[in-house]
């Protein structure tokens, strides 16, 4: 199993989906926006390893296995894919072959020769097909794909093993079966098919072209300072080719004929999942479908270099046509002669992976939660990394994906995000503007109950004596007028006192049920209402019952019908309301006043703030009035118009209580 071939470093990953996209096994699942690889579903071609820009996935290295091998005593051999011109540009053949045998390899042979053998199979089973279609690859990702994803497909896979496992099998029948054996590739999927059950023990270790360059760092083997060395025997011929796209074609002398399409060769991993899907289905018509996952194996995850795909082909293909103008005929001829009875023929197991698709509603209340609900919503924009929005549906029913990876959702769920934020913060600014209020409130309370306290008992004194010394005087005395002022003055004073004691009182409150109709009528009953003032009383509530402190509200409606008796000095109407619902009861007092201006509205709550003429007005009232409501846990509103030529002028304070404390 190639469980974990390929890891993503989570704090690398930018979630950019890009590992979805390319992945044709669809085996990257993304939870908690982290994309990471399932082992299972993974056929290990390395596509995420090569597009991740982060360099967020990374391969399972298997140094200490070549390591191991190395170390075990027995006679080792390194066999190197023909891709490696690809992977050491600059390095010649000759010296790469030094610098692996200085790893302490007792032979260093090409992988080239396996697939001489392995194409001369293919021609040798193409020509007795006998209408049986086939599936020609040496990929082991393509073979991990329709083991995982196209099992009834097993059949139709040619039973010849790799290169890879020729090239073992021809060393071992060379050297004795306990012969040490590293792969050295430019492929993660070999790493994979080397553990694979059906192969098991036939290589002993595999390394990427990479790890076989950290060795050589690690060990100081240079090029510069490593002597020219040839490849062991038996020597490859054209199966060299093979890493190229249709390489193995040419090396068994077949070739793709456009007209009759008998033989159809295709290589990337888009092309691979299409042409699978469409072999299965017969529509294809080719008697053989040849397959590569990476665009040859030349642009393996394995290799390191920034060489782009045709640089790398012509690497390949110049060291070829080196090594054929040098090669024996003859020799190579007897190579291939002595092991034509060895057996090459492998088989293959069912792994398969396949989830069954969502029912049609299923997929419908997917979309739907995606905000797709008309065709016209499912833009397919592929931002998820897969290639249409069902597609994408279809991969959160399997588990594989997440609703937030739709980039259309993530902006409709971020905008709904932040109006709700912005609603939240607009209540926190008014409950903080509230708490800075009731806090000025209690330390203006304490402040003057202090003063009221103390002014209270000298300025009882002050008017007693000027009322008596009034009685004494004399009718039309000098002294009388003078008299009569303090007194006034005094009275004011007192009025004043009165209020600042009101208003540090105020944080008790002694709740029980109340009408609230009777409550009214309580305020109303001692008023002085002014001639041209009309009174409305309206109830709108079923239930006008709350817990709270009679003798407060009692005070908080005589202080707005006060106010509102005093913004109509030419008569008008004050309406009083009574509303409410199943947790809270509201008081309304309405007048037909001269209004708030908007820049007052905050204002007219501070202790002390009064536009009434001196010895009207405390600038208490509505103060205490807040205090009271906001010891209720209710709350007060003020709405008010000042302006005559926006409508009529007037002013309603809307006081909403808890039913219950
Ligand atoms: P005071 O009545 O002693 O001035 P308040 O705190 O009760 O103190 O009121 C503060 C100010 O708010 C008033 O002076 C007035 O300017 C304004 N005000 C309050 N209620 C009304 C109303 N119904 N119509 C117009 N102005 C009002």
């Amino acid at each position: 199993m190639n469980t974990a071939f390929i890891t993503t470093i989570q704090e690398r990953c930018r979630v950019c989906y890009t590992c979805v996209r390319e992945c044709p096994a669809k085996a990257i699942r993304i939870v908690d926006g982290q994309a990471a690889v399932i082992g299972d579903r993974c056929i290990a071609c390395g596509n995420c390893v090569k597009v991740c820009s982060q360099m967020a996935k990374q391969i399972r290295r298997t140094v200490n296995e070549a390591e191991a091998v190395l170390g075990s005593g027995r006679k080792t051999v390194a066999c190197l894919a023909p891709s490696f011109p690809a992977a050491f540009v600059g390095i010649p053949a000759e010296v790469l072959v030094g610098m692996v045998r200085r790893l302490g390899f007792d032979w260093v042979n090409e992988v080239a020769f396996g697939a001489d053998l392995v194409a001369r199979e293919y021609r040798t089973l193409l020509a007795n097909t006998n209408g049986h279609r086939y599936i020609a690859t040496t990929c082991p990702a393509v073979v991990g794909y329709i083991e995982r994803y196209q099992p009834d497909l097993l059949d139709a896979l040619a039973p010849i093993v790799s290169p890879m496992i020729a090239t073992a099998r021809a060393l071992r029948a060379l050297h004795g079966e306990n012969l040490g054996i590293v792969f050295i590739g430019p492929c993660i999927g070999k790493k994979a098919e080397a553990s694979d059950a059906v192969l098991a023990g036939e290589i002993d270790a595999v390394l990427t072209f990479s790890e076989l360059t950290d060795m050589f760092a690690q060990r100081g083997i240079a090029p510069e300072t490593t002597e020219p060395d040839a490849f062991d025997p038996p020597h490859g011929g054209l199966g060299a080719l093979f890493p190229i796209g249709r390489g193995l074609l040419q090396a068994a002398g077949m070739s793709e004929d456009l007209m009759t399409g008998e033989i159809v060769a295709t290589d990337g991993r888009a092309h691979v999942v299409d042409a699978v899907k469409e072999f299965a289905s017969g529509d294809l018509g080719a008697r053989l479908l040849e397959m590569l996952c990476c665009h040859g194996c030349i642009m393996g995850a394995g290799i390191d270099n920034d060489l782009p795909l045709f640089n790398r082909r012509r690497q390949v293909r110049e060291y070829v046509r080196g090594r054929m103008a040098e090669i024996d005929p003859g020799q190579w001829q007897r190579d291939m002669d002595r092991f034509a009875d060895l057996d090459l023929t492998r088989g293959y197991t069912s792994k398969d992976q396949r989830i069954a698709a969502p029912e049609a509603h299923e997929l419908e209340a997917i979309l739907a939660m995606l905000g797709k609900t008309k065709p016209e919503d499912e833009l397919n924009c592929g931002a998820c990394g897969y290639d249409t929005c069902r597609e994408h549906a279809v991969a959160i029913h399997k588990g594989l994906a997440e609703a937030e990876m739709c980039l259309p959702y993530a902006i409709e769920w971020l905008r709904r995000t932040i109006s709700k934020l912005a609603t939240s913060n607009a209540q926190l600014a008014s409950a903080q503007e509230a708490l800075v209020h009731s806090e000025k409130l209690a330390s203006m309370g304490q402040l003057a109950a202090g003063i009221a306290h103390e002014v209270n008992n000298p300025l009882g004194v002050v008017l007693m004596y000027a009322h008596l010394l009034l009685e004494e005087a004399s009718e039309n005395g000098a002294m009388r007028e003078d008299l009569t002022m303090i007194a006034e003055q005094a009275d004011r004073c007192k009025k004043i006192v009165a209020g600042l004691l009101q208003f540090a009182r105020q944080n008790k409150v002694v709740r029980y049920p109340v009408d609230l109709r009777e409550l009214v009528d309580r305020a109303l009953r001692p008023l002085a209402v002014p001639p041209d003032v009309r009174i409305r009383v309206c109830t709108a509530a079923d239930d006008p019952v709350a817990e709270i402190d009679r003798d407060q509200i009692i005070q908080v409606l005589t202080n707005l019908i006060h106010n509102a008796f005093a913004a109509m000095p030419s008569g008008g109407t004050v309406t009083i309301t009574l509303g409410g619902d199943a947790r809270t009861v509201q008081i309304q007092v309405e007048d037909t006043g001269t209004g708030i201006p908007p820049e007052l509205h905050k204002k007219v709550f501070e202790p002390f703030f009064t536009t009434k003429q001196i010895g009207q007005g405390t600038g208490l009232g509505l103060s205490v009035t807040y205090g009271i409501v906001k010891m209720h846990s209710g709350d007060i509103q003020l709405k008010s118009n000042a302006d005559p030529a926006v409508g009529p002028t007037g002013t309603i304070f809307t006081v909403t209580l808890p039913r219950s404390g």
